[in-house]
């Protein structure tokens, strides 16, 4: 595998067949994403079985993620649509309480009302349309409509800049949280994590449940962005959520902040995934746009480690056409050149050092592949996140979920194999399945990183061989 981003898709009504899952892999898909927004439960414990049998057939590693609702703000049920014009002022409520306007809804959290102030501007579906907090009462809020558009029933509503003291977690995420388990999720996605302690609480009900995956935080709001050291440190992934942070922030603002957070992932060592309208255009187009290859192009130069579709594979009509545009678009980048962000990674322990000492070495010798046995994938990680630059950079683990688990960390070609009680041996293995695999020739260097000489001899080390 040449390309080094790893590649997120969204599974639903257009990919969910075991056939177009089993095609998915073959074009290049890492993770299969379950957005538990849509996602009942049956299907979803049923999509994770088919992604599963259809990985094994390729004898590949592909992981499955849980993507959780999160606590979002959404309007009550309308007997119909109400079309709002611009000037019109609309009533947001508390649940039980009449209506006194025509324009009138409940929300879904009847802390919104203690938490926004006069002045603040309310968002609805996403931006399309924005209105301005008017009157603000214990159990209403009455807004003007700034920019027209329809508002019906469930819409998603934004408050960009204010602090919600909504939970980290609803009871709905806690039953999609124990079916995500249940299924042996790789990875399991909060929403709207403001703050380190709701990476924290999400961790310890995912492991009071006895589940393995590793955390994702969707980053998604300006309190996000307020906490983002702290929520870089707390997680293992980063998803910089561009829905709904774009409509968070002014649009010119986005891309900086995802240039922002990447470099801050890459400094802190966290892997990190650009998500959302890579290839909006694909839902219904066959090729993308100018803009979006450009767009997908720069998440690649900026080396992220993962690139996530969404609506472009669970409902679009040219799923595996988008695949291939991503492999296409970053695969090219790539022999380009990147921004060098992991020339700034701050290496904190002296494992760290010695992945960076490997990297130089492998960098430094012509034709090198990078070798790194690691047992639970954080070697592996470390060295990732360095940014090597040679064509091969392989993880060699005993276990299938620390192979499934750096799928979607940039670069790493993840093989499952049993260390033997010596080095040696265990090199011996690992040369044999690279040759056999034709990734390597009589001769090629090999950088091998390991922190496990011998069961009975740990030590941070680096070998160079020779195939
Ligand atoms: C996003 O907002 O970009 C995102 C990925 O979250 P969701 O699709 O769950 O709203």
């Amino acid at each position: 595998m040449s390309r080094k981003s790893k590649i997120i898709i969204t599974l639903g009504p257009a990919t969910e067949s075991a056939e177009m899952i089993g095609k998915l892999i073959d074009a290049g898909t890492n993770v299969f994403r379950l957005n538990m927004s849509h996602a009942k439960h049956e299907w979803a414990a049923e999509m994770s079985k088919r992604v599963r049998s259809e990985s094994d057939k390729r004898d590949a590693h592909v992981a499955v993620l849980f993507d959780l609702t999160g606590p979002s703000i959404r309007t009550g049920d309308l007997e119909k649509p109400y079309n709002l014009l611009e000037g019109d002022t609309v009533e947001f409520r508390k649940v039980g309480t009449a209506a006194t306007v025509p324009l009138s809804t409940t929300v879904n959290y009847d802390g919104l009302m203690g938490d926004v102030t006069v002045g603040n501007t309310l968002v609805v579906e996403n931006g399309a349309m924005l209105m301005r907090i008017d009157l603000v009462e214990t159990d209403r809020i009455l807004c003007l409509v700034k920019t027209p558009g329809t508002m019906g029933s469930r819409r998603h509503i934004n408050l960009p800049g204010v602090r919600l003291n909504l939970p980290a977690l609803t009871e709905k995420d806690h039953l999609d949280l124990s079916l995500a388990v249940e299924c042996g999720a790789d990875y399991i996605a909060g929403s709207f994590v403001r703050d380190s302690a709701h990476v924290h609480e999400l961790r310890a009900a995912m492991e009071a449940l006895e589940g393995e995956a590793q955390i994702v935080a969707k980053v998604e709001d300006q309190e996000a962005i307020r906490n983002i050291d702290s929520i870089i440190n707390a997680a293992d992934v980063i998803m910089i959520a561009r829905g709904d942070l774009g409509t968070e922030v002014e649009f010119e603002e986005l891309p900086i902040l995802q240039r922002r957070i990447v470099k801050r992932c890459h400094e802190l060592g966290t892997r990190v995934i650009v998500a959302t309208q890579l290839l909006e255009s694909m839902i219904t187009n066959p090729t993308p746009t100018r803009a979006e290859v450009t767009d997908v192009m720069n998440a690649a130069y900026e080396e992220a480690d993962c690139l996530m579709l969404s609506g472009e594979t669970s409902v679009g009509r040219y799923p595996e056409r988008c695949v291939e545009a991503l492999v296409r678009i970053s695969s090219r980048i790539e022999r380009s050149g990147g921004h060098g962000f992991g020339q700034n990674v701050l290496l904190r322990d002296e494992r760290q050092k010695t992945a960076r000492a490997a990297v130089t070495l492998a960098d430094s010798l012509p034709d090198a592949r990078i070798v790194v046995l690691t047992r639970r994938g954080v070697l592996a990680n470390h060295v990732a996140m360095l940014r090597p630059r040679t064509a091969g950079f392989y993880a060699f683990t005993p276990t299938e979920r620390v192979c499934r688990q750096l799928s979607l960390t940039r670069g790493v070609r993840a093989f499952k194999l049993a260390f033997a009680s010596n080095i040696e041996e265990t090199i011996k293995r690992v040369t044999e399945l690279l040759r056999r695999e034709d990734l390597v020739r009589a001769g090629t260097p090999i950088v091998i990183v390991s922190d496990i000489l011998s069961d009975h001899f740990a030590a941070n080390s680096i070998l160079l061989h020779h195939a």
